[in-house]
């Protein structure tokens, strides 16, 4: 096993930074829980240093051209992808996704939000109105210093999707990654700074929630982006409402993919399955409550045993494993508890639902089937790999019971009618839906919630609005007619 222990805990100023005497975060490998690195959360002295760097450097950078700017962005991203192995493997390490996994969509895809907004970068505008012969121009401006604040799933690619379109826009970042899985953000920044970022700019500290909180509630911080979960987002809005900064809020969902009986059966299965146990169902967006039309019910649930069954659980750096651990013990046995109310609330168990004896945090992928709305099951977000079966009649009703919840993030359709498709995710109340696929989430597409799964969007060109403002400059070209 490669050596993980990072140079030092921090990254500030373009150099790795150690303070021992913050508290200890040891980083657990889930596949083994062996512990594989130990770190230091930030002490108030690194959380001011890291702020203070970010402050100083962020007007320089500002300053320059964003054909400069994109061009190091763009230079990252093609390092990314050099060491896209080694990056890989690390994240593996950190968080227990397969390798055959992170290969194709963690450590690559920072590196297309990298390429993106490098790429975006100089063509950052305002715009000209024209008043008569008076005129009024915009200058979009970067917001200053951003703080960004990681949940655990996806470690690189949520410091790339956070930073790269900050840094296009000319603001600095602090980022600070989940305690859970500390280690990927500071190759991000590592990288960022071979590649030519000049110091300051991309910072990364570590530590729990109070530091995220001291983060953010700083007044040198003019925006703070959370991945997280929906009461740590109340928090982290509401702190930084007090300075009325800027937020971006990527919170959790309960998303509903709904399955119509004309569907491609293979497809929608194929969709249910990356939709609930891709990185052993802890992403956002998964489309955890699958509702299925009754004519296609038991076909629908008999080749999904089947498939789900022939998942390869086991060692993550093996590439043929596709099913790995949970991050960790606790979160586990969070998933455990659901899986229990589940059977306890009457949901038939259709496959898994077992934790994997061992020192690993695994557990197997767990189907129910007739699953009804008012279920635990059905309601709340559980961030494992525990699929809900609901059934249903008509579309009006699937559309108001999708609908029928508190979190807004995704949505999903699977039918072989191209109108019923485009008309049902029409009324979806989600913010990311997909027909006839399901999680596919690439750069040029806008990313983020509705209801209580977020504000703001991240990647795309409706990032830049969340990373910028707009100054309005009216300029007079004749006398001033002034009353008296
Ligand atoms: P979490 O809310 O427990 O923690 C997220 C981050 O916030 C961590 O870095 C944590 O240290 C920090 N934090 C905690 N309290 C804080 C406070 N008071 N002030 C500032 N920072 C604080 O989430 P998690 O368990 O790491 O991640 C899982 C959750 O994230 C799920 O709900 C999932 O749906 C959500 N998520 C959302 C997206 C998205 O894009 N919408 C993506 C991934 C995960």
């Amino acid at each position: 096993m490669q050596n993980v222990q990072p140079t030092a805990s921090h990254f500030i100023n373009g150099a790795y930074v150690e303070d021992a005497t913050g508290a200890a975060i040891d980083v657990v490998y889930p596949a083994t829980g062996a512990v594989i690195a130990t770190l230091h959360a930030a002490t108030p002295a690194i959380v001011d240093q890291a702020l203070a760097a970010a402050k100083a450097a962020q007007p320089v950078w500002a300053a320059m051209t964003g054909t400069e700017r994109g061009r190091i962005l763009r230079r990252a991203a093609d390092m990314i992808r050099d060491r896209n192995r080694a990056l890989s493997e690390l994240e593996t390490l950190d968080t227990g996704k397969p390798l055959q996994e992170t290969l194709v969509a963690d450590a690559t895809s920072g590196a297309d939000a990298l390429e993106y907004f490098g790429g975006l970068a100089a063509s950052l505008t305002g715009e000209h109105i024209q008043l008569g012969q008076d005129f009024v121009y915009t200058r979009r401006e970067a917001l200053g210093v951003c703080v960004g604040i990681g949940a655990w799933n996806y470690p690189t690619q949520i410091a790339c999707w956070k930073g790269a379109p900050a840094l296009a826009c000319g603001n600095s970042m602090v980022f600070k990654p989940s305690e859970t899985t500390p280690l990927s953000a500071l190759k991000v920044a590592e990288i960022l700074h071979e590649a030519g970022l000049p110091a300051g700019l991309f910072n990364v500290i570590q530590g729990r929630g109070d530091v995220g909180a001291a983060l953010v509630t700083d007044p040198r911080v003019d925006k703070v982006s959370l991945t997280g979960s929906v009461p740590t987002g109340r928090k982290v809005y509401a702190a930084a409402a007090q300075g009325i900064k800027h937020v971006t809020m990527e919170l959790g969902g309960k998303s509903p993919l709904i399955v119509f009986d004309d569907a491609d059966v293979e497809d929608a299965v194929g969709g249910a399955i990356l939709g609930n146990f891709y990185s052993s169902g802890q992403v956002c967006s998964n489309g955890t409550r699958v509702f299925v039309q009754k004519g296609i019910k038991e076909r629908f649930l008999a080749r999904l045993k089947q498939r789900v069954e022939a998942a390869v659980i086991g060692d993550p750096m093996d590439e043929a494993t596709n099913f790995g651990p949970m991050v960790s013990a606790a979160q586990r046995d969070i998933v455990l508890g659901y899986i229990e109310k589940g059977q306890a609330e009457g949901a038939r168990l259709i496959t898994g639902g077992q934790r994997i004896d061992g020192d690993g945090f695994y557990l197997t992928p767990t189907v129910f089937a007739d699953v009804t709305d008012g279920m635990t099951i059905a309601r709340e977000e559980i961030f494992g790999p525990v699929m809900a079966v609901l059934d249903f009649d008509d579309e009006d009703e699937v559309i108001a019971r999708a609908n029928a919840t508190e979190f807004g993030l995704s949505a999903g359709v699977f039918t072989r009618d191209l109108t019923r498709g485009h008309r049902v995710i029409g009324q979806l109340e989600a913010g990311s839906c997909w027909i006839n696929t399901y999680n596919l989430a690439p750069v040029e597409a806008p990313f983020g919630g509705a209801k209580l799964s977020g504000v703001g969007r991240e990647n795309s060109k409706a990032a830049i609005e969340h990373y910028s403002q707009l100054k309005s400059v009216y300029v007079a070209m004749g006398p001033v007619d002034a009353p008296y």
